[in-house]
């Protein structure tokens, strides 16, 4: 008698689409005819002969145990929290909300062995406006009001909400994403629900290197997972979030009495590198907030994406003043639990734990976490990884200078000259 091994079609359907496989390859892969790996994926649990199942994991190159675990995280591609652009396929909406999905099963692992922070966010009426939802999260996550968030994803963490910073290039699918392949990804970040009651909030980043796309974009995802829990599918959601990042950032009632009588490019720097958000965003959440009129907010946005930067060849709008005044925020709470749970600080390190899930997927969940604090913390560089459990700015501002991670600081008015000449 030949041993049969359950295994769930969930799981199977997972596994092929996280590969990047279509089922016709799995069918090819695996010598079958027909309708049998649909059927397979559509089944709850299906009992395969030993070998059988064993060559099904090694085509997907996922663990066995992983086909024989029950699913725990639900997630429909529909239910993803981003408006995907026209060009999105519907096999890519599937990657993503699958990708989300895995992520969610492994928290759950995480969570059962040491568990997570609780998530404290607030539960907003449908009719709550952007400012009001901005003031009830910045309470709810314990920041006062009227100050700048100096590490927004930290904030997040610590209220419950799990980010993840994905790799630009998947080990676990081995395809290039959006480095070459733009037209795939057009958006920066997606969120959703995951966990076996939906309950843990998730953001999921492209591997941004902006520290203020980085920042916003948290911020638009929180706008989602508070405002548009039942989906976003219009534009003016879209807006919605992007308001609600603006205002979350930088408060227009705190930010009022700081903007200058007659606003400039060159005297908004300071502002923006005080409350970390990016002078695109600051410009037009100014113009929303009523504090300039259409006029200027006009002229300046001109400037901005017209003028180029002469440090990078880009216009000012891609580049901005200050873009490389900070350090870029990365997540901590996937690594940090995985060190508290299997004291391990890479991938790598987990392979004697014999997880259900395939190494390099693992090393894509933990791709972009900010690596665990050094221990002797002999410079105050504020790279990332050194900084202890609160980060800081990296940078002061600098009215009329800007102040470079790498130590320079650049005079702003020099740039303007060069500009000019
Ligand atoms: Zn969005």
């Amino acid at each position: 008698m030949t041993t049969r091994i359950e295994m769930y079609g969930a799981r199977v359907r997972q596994a092929r689409i996280l590969r990047r496989m279509t089922g016709k390859a799995v069918l090819a892969e695996m010598g079958w005819r027909g309708a049998r790996q649909t059927r397979l994926e559509q089944a709850e649990v299906t009992a395969l002969d030993a070998d059988t199942a064993a060559r099904l994991a090694e085509v997907l190159r996922f663990p066995l145990e992983f086909f024989t675990t029950p699913p725990v995280s639900r997630v429909a591609a529909a239910s993803l929290l981003f408006r995907a652009p026209k060009a999105t396929s519907a096999t890519e909406k599937e990657y993503l909300a699958q990708f989300a999905v895995a992520v969610g099963d492994f928290l759950e692992e995480l969570n059962v062995r040491s568990q997570l922070p609780p998530v404290k966010l607030p539960a907003l009426d449908r009719r709550t406006g952007v400012a009001a939802a901005a003031r009830a999260a910045r309470a709810r996550m314990g920041m006062d009001a009227d100050v700048p968030i100096p590490y927004l994803t930290y904030e997040l963490e610590r209220a419950g909400v799990a980010v993840v910073m994905r790799a630009r290039r998947t080990k676990s699918s081995g395809e290039l994403n959006w480095a070459s392949d733009g037209a795939r990804e057009k958006h920066l970040g997606y969120s959703t629900r995951v966990g076996e009651y939906g309950d843990r909030p998730l953001i999921v980043l492209r591997a941004l290197d902006s520290w203020e796309r980085i920042r916003w974009t948290v911020a638009h995802e929180l706008g989602h997972l508070l405002l548009h829990a039942d989906g976003v599918n219009s534009k003016d959601q879209e807006e919605e979030a992007s308001r609600f990042a603006s205002e979350l950032l930088a408060p227009a009632a705190a930010v009022a009495e700081e903007v200058p009588k007659v606003v400039s490019l060159h005297n908004l720097v300071p502002l923006k590198l005080k409350w970390g958000i990016s002078l695109g965003a600051l410009l037009r959440h100014l113009s929303e907030s009523g504090l300039i009129d259409s006029h200027r907010y006009d002229m300046l946005r001109r400037q901005l994406y017209t003028r180029i930067n002469p440090a990078t060849g880009h216009t000012w709008g891609r580049t901005e003043p200050g873009w490389d005044a900070r350090v870029p925020e990365q997540p901590r709470l996937l690594a940090k639990w995985v060190e508290r749970c299997f004291h391990a600080t890479s991938a790598a390190m987990l392979a004697p734990r014999r997880l259900i899930w395939p190494a390099d997927l693992l090393e894509d969940f933990l791709a972009g976490q900010r690596p665990a604090p050094s221990t002797t913390p002999s410079d105050n560089s504020s790279i990332a990884g050194t900084n202890q459990r609160r980060p800081a700015l990296s940078a002061a501002a600098v009215p009329g200078t800007i102040a470079l991670a790498r130590g320079n600081v650049v005079d702003f008015d020099r740039f303007r000259n060069e500009r000019r000449a």
